[in-house]
Order: C-alpha cells, then sequence, then structure tokens
C-alpha cells in the first residue's frame, strides 16, 4: 500500500496478565510525520507499538487506520493493511547478505510471486536512498558495522512499502555520530516518502530534535502530548519525564 495514512489510538488498554501496561491512551499520530513516544522505562511504549502492529490484543480501545478500527486484528493483516513494526532490537541476519535481508522485507508483499519487477524496483529504490547498502549488497550483514546495520533494518522495513511505519528504539546502542545518522535518516524518510512514523525512543532530546509531535507516557498513561517544540521546551517535562 501506498500513501499517507492517518493512525489513532484511542482508549487504549493493553498488558500482561496482571500488569496493565497501558492506561485508556489515545494518541493521534500526524499523517506523513513523525510523533515520537517517549517516557521511563517501563512507560509502555513498546506495548504500544506491540499493541498496533498487532503483537498485544488490546483489551479496550480502538487502532484507527485512515479511520477504520484495527484492533484485534493479527499482525499479518496489519502488516498487510501497511503497518510494518520494528521491534527494538531487532537485528539483521547476520548469516544472509545485505541484499537477502532486503528481500526479507518484501515478504508480506500480496501475490509476491507475479511481482518481480516491482520487487527489483524495490530494491533499486531502497539502494538509491542507502548507498553504504548498495555498495555491499554481496556482502554478508555479519561483516556490517552498527551502524550499517540499523541503517539495513530500516531499508528493509521500507521495501515493505509501509504507510505507517513504528520504530522501536533505532538508537539504541550507537555511537552518538551514529545514532545522529540514523536519526537524519528517519526524519528524511519522514519528509520525502511520506510514511507516517511513530518513534519510540529513550533519547527523547534527539527524537523530539526530528519529530513534528510527541507523546509522553508515565506508568501507562499519557501525561502529556504536544508539538516536538513546546515539549523540548517544557523545562519541568524534561526534568520529571524525559532525562534531558
Ligand atoms: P522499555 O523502554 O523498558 O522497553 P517501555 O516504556 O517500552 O519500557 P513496556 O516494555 O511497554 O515499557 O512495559 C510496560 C509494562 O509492561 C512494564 O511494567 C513492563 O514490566 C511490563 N511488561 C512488558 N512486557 C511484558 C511481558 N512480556 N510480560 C509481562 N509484563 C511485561
Amino acid at each position: 500500500p501506498h500513501g499517507a495514512a492517518s493512525l489513532a489510538v484511542e482508549d487504549l488498554v493493553a498488558g500482561y496478565g496482571d500488569v496493565l501496561a497501558l492506561d485508556r491512551v489515545t494518541i493521534s499520530a500526524t499523517a506523513a510525520g513523525i510523533t515520537a513516544v517517549l517516557g521511563a522505562n517501563g512507560a509502555g511504549k513498546t506495548t504500544l507499538l506491540r499493541a498496533i502492529s498487532g503483537m498485544v490484543r488490546p483489551r479496550r480501545g480502538r487502532i484507527l487506520l485512515n479511520g477504520a478500527n484495527q484492533a484485534g486484528r493479527s499482525p499479518e493483516d496489519m502488516a498487510r493493511a501497511g503497518i510494518t513494526h520494528v521491534p527494538e532490537g531487532h537485528g539483521v541476519i547476520a548469516e544472509l547478505t545485505v541484499e537477502e535481508n532486503l528481500r526479507l522485507g518484501m515478504m508480506s508483499w500480496p501475490g509476491m510471486t507475479s511481482r518481480r519487477a516491482d520487487r527489483a524496483a524495490a530494491l533499486a529504490e531502497a539502494y538509491e536512498r542507502f548507498r553504504v547498502l548498495a555498495d555491499r549488497r554481496r556482502k554478508l550483514a555479519a561483516s556490517l558495522s552498527g551502524g550499517e546495520r540499523q541503517m539495513l533494518v530500516i531499508a528493509r522495513a521500507l521495501v515493505a512499502r509501509p504507510r505507517v511505519l513504528l520504530l522501536d528504539e533505532p538508537s539504541l546502542g550507537l555511537a552518538p555520530r551514529v545514532m545522529t545518522q540514523v536519526m537524519d535518516m528517519v526524519m528524511r524518510l519522514s519528509k520525502e516518502s511520506g510514511i507516517t512514523t511513530v518513534l519510540v525512543e529513550q533519547n527523547a532530546r534527539a527524537a523530539l530534535a526530528i519529530a513534528d509531535h510527541g507523546v509522553v507516557l508515565n506508568v501507562g498513561r499519557v501525561v502529556a502530548a504536544a508539538d516536538a517544540r513546546t515539549l523540548a521546551a517544557d523545562v519541568a517535562l524534561r526534568h520529571h519525564y524525559l532525562g534531558f
């Protein structure tokens, strides 16, 4: 599926057994923009992405994709609806080449056997955008640096042609300079491809620097939601919830 999508979550309740991870969470993601989801460990950020991608079944509430409720659908259905989730620490497959890893991103395409030309075009597009991957397409992913691997993970998500991209901590474990490159890439993708991006980050400062809008969670509840500049300028909020 192509084109910018609007994503909204309303009154979402989700958890694990007795643990209530999300307690009536409502967020609205900027269509074709970046929405940062921030908050301390255990705030519920990862669970929010899991609920949106169908990996955790919501107990209550709605997940609206272009106005249509998707709550309760399977991860496969969510992927087919255009929601691509990159979980935290989601690695590349080291034993496969760069190109083989990229091809895995097309597995969710419907009718993949008949679309050879489309697949070639998607690969070409990815290589155009990620030059470093083009140069190494026949190399094993094991030979890539940490930053290059993260680029490959993002590129693999992109060849799925998502309308909504859910990124969980893409900067995790990267050196500051490399992290900046990854964040720049995420920003360009959203601007140039019109993908609606939900970015979960521990590094609130870096996330707000590229986001249009931000939501702050604390123990499963939304404590603040505003445009990114407003959040970044709120000294008390930064001090209490954002750690910068
Ligand atoms: P982190 O940055 O540490 O991943 P987070 O904001 O993403 O934090 P979640 O991972 O969504 O938070 O966790 C929300 C709550 O749900 C926490 O109390 C956590 O302990 C709990 N939790 C998360 N995953 C599970 C699970 N598989 N089983 C039981 N409880 C879980």
